[in-house]
C-alpha cells in the first residue's frame, strides 16, 4: 500500500505531491456550524415544488440537458432583476455546479500557466486552490489587523504585483467583513486584468453595503460570482452563478464541458428561484443570529470581527484547537480557519446559537 502511494505521488503533477484536499470534517454532531450553510430546511411548499420540476425530467433523461441552461438563465435574471433592480441580459449570465465551479471555469479561461493571480487573506482558501490546480501563480496579499482592506492599500498591492486576476471576497470568508465599492473601484483601475468579486454572502450584508452588480455596465474586465449555497438554502443542489460582460460569458464558454448542469439540476434550480422569497425568508432571522453571536462572544471579553456574513470570525482565544476540541465535546462544531487564537462559527437557527453561546461560556470559564 505504501509503495503504491509512493509511485502515485511521484505521478501527480509536483504541486500537488505535499498538498491535501480542501474540506471540512464532516462529523455527526449535533449542532453543525462550521460550512457556513443555512440551517433551516426548505420549506415544505417549496421542497414540492421540486420534486415535481424533478419528476417532470426524469422520462427525458435520455436526452442531454439544454446547454445553454437557457431557462434556468432567465430566471437567474429574472431573479436578479427582483432583488436589485437591475436589468441583465441573459447573455450577461453564467452558472456551474456551485460557485466554486463557476471560480474553475474563471480561472480556467482567463489564468493558466504564466499568469498570476491575486486575493487578500485571509480569505476563501478555495481562490489559491483553484489558481494552484490550473497552474496559475498565486500572490498572497494582505489585510489589516482588522481584516479589513482600504482602497489605498489595495492599489499599491495590486500596482505592486501587477497580476492578471485579483480576486475580491465581499463579505469576506473567514473574516466576515465587507468591502466598500472604493475598493472595487480601486482594484478595476489599478489593475489590467479580470477582476473577480466573490458575493457568496451578499445576501447577509448590513443595511448601505452595497453590490459590485452595479459597477457592471461598461467593466467588461469585472466578474460578479454569487451562489444559491447560503442565503437561499440550496447547498445541496450545487448551484453557482456569475454577471459578467456577454464577451466574458463567451470566454467562459469555451472550457466549461459539454452539458456541465444537469437537466435535474437546472429543473431544481428553476424552481427553488420561482420561490426565491420563500427561500430568502430566513435571511433576517439569521441575521440577527449573528448580531447575537457578535454580542454573545464580546460578552464572554473575546473578540468577534464584525460580520456582514451568516457567520462570525472571533478572536481571544489562547489555543484555539483546543477551545475547537472542547466545543465539540460540547456537541458544537465550528471552524478552525488556521488563524492563530481564531475560530469561525456559523450563525445557526436560534437554538443553535444559543447551544453554541452556552457551550461557548461553559469552555471559557
Ligand atoms: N465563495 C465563498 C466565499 C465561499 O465561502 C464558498 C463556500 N464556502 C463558495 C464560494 C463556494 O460555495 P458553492 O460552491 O457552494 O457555491
Amino acid at each position: 500500500m505504501s509503495d503504491s502511494r509512493e509511485v502515485v505521488r511521484g505521478l501527480l503533477r509536483p504541486q500537488f505531491r505535499e498538498a491535501t484536499p480542501y474540506g471540512a470534517p464532516q462529523l455527526d454532531v449535533a449542532v453543525a456550524l462550521n460550512t457556513n450553510e443555512n440551517p433551516f430546511e426548505l420549506p415544505l411548499e417549496v421542497a414540492e415544488a421540486v420534486a415535481g420540476a424533478l419528476r417532470e425530467q426524469v422520462p427525458h433523461l435520455n436526452r442531454y440537458p439544454d446547454r445553454e441552461f437557457t431557462g434556468l438563465r432567465k430566471a437567474l435574471a429574472a431573479y436578479l432583476q427582483a432583488q436589485t433592480g437591475l436589468s441583465l441580459p441573459i447573455e450577461s449570465l453564467w452558472a456551474a455546479n456551485g460557485s466554486n465551479e463557476v471560480l474553475q471555469h474563471i480561472m480556467m479561461a482567463f489564468g493558466g500557466p504564466g499568469r498570476s493571480a491575486l486575493g487578500f487573506v485571509p480569505s476563501y482558501s478555495m481562490h489559491e486552490l483553484i489558481s494552484v490546480a490550473t497552474g496559475t501563480q498565486w500572490i498572497a496579499g494582505r489585510r489589516d489587523e482588522h481584516f479589513d482592506l482600504t482602497a489605498a492599500d489595495a492599489r499599491a498591492q495590486v500596482q505592486e504585483h501587477d497580476p492578471d486576476i485579483v480576486f475580491l471576497c465581499t463579505p469576506n470568508n473567514p473574516s466576515g467583513t465587507a468591502l466598500g465599492v472604493d475598493v472595487i473601484e480601486a482594484v478595476l483601475a489599478a489593475s489590467r486584468g479580470i477582476v473577480v468579486v466573490d458575493e457568496a454572502y451578499v445576501e447577509f450584508v448590513r443595511p448601505g453595503t452595497p453590490s459590485a452588480l452595479a459597477l457592471l455596465g461598461g467593466q467588461p474586465r469585472l466578474i460578479v460570482s454569487r451562489t444559491m449555497s447560503k442565503a437561499f438554502a440550496f447547498a445541496g443542489a450545487r448551484l453557482g452563478y456569475l454577471a459578467a460582460d456577454p464577451a466574458v460569458i463567451d470566454g467562459l464558454r469555451i472550457v466549461r464541458l459539454p452539458y456541465h448542469l444537469s437537466s435535474l439540476t437546472q429543473a431544481a434550480a428553476r424552481a427553488a428561484l420561482e420561490h426565491s422569497d420563500a427561500l430568502l425568508a430566513n435571511v433576517e432571522e439569521l441575521k440577527s443570529q449573528r448580531d447575537r453571536i457578535v454580542e454573545g462572544i464580546a460578552s464572554l471579553g473575546l473578540t468577534p470581527v464584525p460580520s456582514d456574513a451568516n457567520f462570525v470570525l472571533f478572536g481571544g482565544l489562547s489555543d484555539a484547537p483546543a477551545t475547537w476540541q472542547a466545543l465539540l465535546e460540547h456537541g458544537v462544531l465550528v471552524r478552525d480557519v488556521g488563524i492563530p487564537g481564531h475560530l469561525r462559527v456559523t450563525a445557526g437557527t436560534e437554538a443553535e446559537t444559543t447551544a453554541f453561546l452556552n457551550a461557548l461560556a461553559a469552555v471559557q470559564r
